[in-house]
């Protein structure tokens, strides 16, 4: 075989080693039945936080329909890797270090995308090198900008806490606004392999809650905003309710609900489980995996059970409930104030927005949650805790 005969635009050619295809079939390029060629490469900038990487994952369906042969790369935070390993919609994930990544250096896309119009996504994008440019970049003062007219009303709401409150469209519906892209919009898209499910499986087995109808309660929300998370007092009666009731609870956390977790399962019945808070992100996502439904604030935990077709009570408060698509697989809980969308980090209301949503309100709609799944989810649909 000479050089000439490989097909360089293969979405399988690597240049350094055998093609996965040649390792498990023993093909070669001329003639090979698994040829897939490339057509347009894409980089994807979206690094941060973990929660806006997900949901914007949303947009990788309408981005390949629109584009047959997309091959793309995303540049996320390190910390938000594990979110999009193994996507099958993504080709190559690299992790920003605070550089342009020197896998980057020598390429041209034919497409930059960058939808966050934070300063290092905005220097990564007008850095990499490519023909078309989608989203934000760096103006010649080194500041964020828009770089057409389809991102101005996004940009617009990121300097302004009155128009993102304002906005009744979802996330999803902006990034594929910017992008030009046919909706609708998808699910946050995240796969998880076999054995990862075969370990979310096996929590299940341990917790010995097999048979029951389970609910995970994701009790905190980060450090940003207080009043993203519902109340401690709201959390315990729930969980001695679901208890009462003969459903299996389990807490869902981070390292920032340890102690709220640790206090939750100290004052319930016998029977709550505590799933622990230093799961790692893909562990933690099989276990969402398995639950019935998800009791949660806008958190990446949210993200989590949408991608992964968990129903979803979800409490909002400072930030915009518009912006959050559940996909028809939940109910999104409000107070009636006036002052919500506030995007404030804390507040002096009394009672404030997460006190404002009663136990019996959220108690409900875990109720409807649990029947709509109970209609909804045939025995063997999903891989869930089985
Ligand atoms: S999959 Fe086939 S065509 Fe593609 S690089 Fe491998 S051998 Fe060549
Ligand atoms: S101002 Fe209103 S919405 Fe914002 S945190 Fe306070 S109570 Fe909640």
């Amino acid at each position: 075989m000479k050089l000439t005969d490989l097909h360089l635009d293969c979405r399988h050619f690597r240049g350094d080693r055998p093609c996965r295809p040649h390792k498990q079939h023993g093909v070669e390029c001329p003639g090979c039945p698994h040829y897939d060629p490339v057509r347009t490469r894409a980089l994807i900038v979206k690094l941060a936080a973990a929660g806006d990487v997900l949901r914007s994952t949303s947009i990788l369906p309408a981005l390949h329909a629109a584009h047959p042969g997309l091959h793309v790369t995303w540049v996320t935070a390190a910390g938000a890797v594990p979110l999009l390993e193994g996507n099958r919609l993504i080709d190559r994930v690299i992790a920003f270090r605070g550089a342009l990544p020197v896998e980057l250096a020598a390429e041209t896309f034919d497409l930059v995308i960058n939808l966050d119009a934070a300063p290092d996504s905005c220097a990564l994008a007008t850095a990499a090198r490519g023909a078309a440019r989608k989203g934000f970049g760096l103006d010649g003062r080194g500041r964020p900008t828009p770089l057409h007219a389809e991102a101005e009303s996004w940009y617009l709401m990121g300097l302004s806490d009155a128009r993102k409150k304002e906005n009744q469209q979802s996330y999803p519906d902006i990034m594929l606004g910017i992008l030009g892209l046919r909706g609708p919009a998808a699910p946050p898209q995240l796969e998880l392999s076999a054995s990862e499910l075969a370990a979310g499986r096996a929590f299940y087995a341990r917790a010995e809650l097999r048979g029951r109808r389970v609910v995970g309660l994701n009790t905190g929300a980060g450090g940003r905003w207080e009043h993203k998370k519902w109340t401690f007092e709201g959390y315990a009666e729930l969980i001695r309710r679901l208890l009462a009731e003969g459903h299996g609870v389990v807490l869902l956390g981070g390292p920032e609900e340890a102690e709220r977790n640790r206090a939750l399962r100290e004052l319930s019945p016998p029977g709550v489980v505590d799933a622990g808070t230093d799961n790692s992100l893909r562990h933690f996502a099989a276990i969402v995996d398995g639950l019935d439904a998800m009791v949660t604030g806008d958190t990446l935990a949210m993200h989590i059970a949408m991608a992964r077709a968990v129903e979803l009570v979800v409490l909002f408060g400072p930030t915009s409930l518009p912006e959050i698509d559940v996909f028809g697989r939940g109910e999104k809980l409000v107070a009636d104030l006036p002052c919500l969308c506030c995007y404030l980090s804390t507040c002096e209301v009394k009672p404030h927005c997460m006190e404002s949503i009663a136990v019996d309100t959220v108690h409900g709609a875990v109720k409807r949650a649990l029947e709509r799944r109970a209609q909804a989810r045939a025995p063997s649909a999903r891989s869930g805790r089985g």
